[in-house]
């Protein structure tokens, strides 16, 4: 099984300014319940393509995987799995370590975080801005509603629907904008928060040090199947690059934002020699490219079937 988890942090720190978070007592409680099982840790980096198809399907071998490049990643996972003697496979969205600019996806956990319990004003903001800004006609609206005015996975509708249209509609510095023009509380200061949120260049080098194995997770953390293949690719190449440029020397590795990816970002993987590519769900592999469609399991999924 490749686990997949996304935001490790200690529930009390951070002031709780984020809205999804895996608490780290009981991450430290899944391991020792495995280890108990008898799992088998497998260390990443020496995985053949094989090995990789192989522990995909095994459920008495584990390979943990951790999204995103978080500084708690770095400051708790990271020294923990080292002192149990496992080694990690951490994706990192390779522009937090150049331009450290705050990614549209923490931005839109930060605001919901904000407006928790005040949702439904916050979509009528939403709606106001794709009218007035966005020109949106009422077609165009209610072709959003019913896409993704629904109950999600782990969200409620509007929630769902907030989540989606942020993501899809929106770049990380529309974000900012939409949010200083169209919400009347206090600024949204997301750039002050990037210390907090993100690991720095020297805490990726020094995960490499420690035995660990690091993953792409594009450059923008981009929904990639929403791009042209040329926009696609040109994100590629900026991830790989900064990743050459850290000295990263293993085989390449990515895990697919939001897990989303299309034909064209397979044959750029081949292209680009990937060994191996990381998705949500077994729902969407890919016959013909299995091991660039490896399915991870989300931890909040597994554990609480387990
Ligand atoms: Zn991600």
């Amino acid at each position: 099984m490749i686990i997949m988890y996304h935001y490790v942090r200690l529930s009390d720190s951070f002031s709780a300014k984020v809205n999804n978070f895996y608490d780290f007592d009981l991450f430290k409680k899944n391991i020792y319940g495995l280890l108990n099982n008898g799992k088998v840790f497998l260390d990443p980096k020496s995985l053949t393509t094989e090995q990789w198809l192989d522990v995909a399907e095994d459920s008495n071998s584990i390979v943990l995987t951790f999204d995103d490049g978080y500084i708690d990643h770095v400051r708790l996972v990271a020294p923990f799995l080292k002192d149990i003697g496992i080694h990690g496979l951490f994706f990192v969205p390779a522009k937090i370590l150049v331009t450290r600019e705050i990614l549209l996806v923490n931005k839109i956990h930060l605001m919901l975080h904000r407006f928790r319990g005040r949702e439904a004003q916050l979509m009528e903001h939403l709606i106001q801005y794709l009218i007035q800004i966005e020109r949106f006609g009422t077609d165009e609206l209610n072709d959003l509603k019913s896409k993704y005015l629904k109950d999600g996975k782990y969200d409620g509708a509007v929630t769902n629907f907030l989540k989606r249209v942020f993501q899809k509609k929106f770049e990380s510095s529309q974000l900012s904008s939409f949010c200083e023009s169209f919400l009347d509380d206090e600024p949204m200061k997301f750039n002050l928060l990037r210390d907090e949120l993100y690991m720095a260049p020297d805490d990726f080098s020094a995960l490499q040090k420690q035995g660990h194995s690091l993953g792409l997770h594009g450059y923008n953390h981009f929904y990639l199947s929403s791009l042209s293949k040329a926009r696609q690719k040109m994100d590629f190449e900026e991830s790989i690059n900064v990743f050459r440029e850290f000295g990263v020397s293993q085989d390449l590795l990515i895990a697919y934002p939001y897990g989303d990816y299309n034909s064209d970002t397979l044959d750029i993987c081949e292209e680009f020699q990937i060994k191996a590519g990381f998705i949500d769900n077994r729902l969407n592999t890919e016959s013909y490219f299995p091991s660039l469609t490896l399915p991870r399991i989300d931890c909040n999924d597994f554990f609480t079937n387990h």
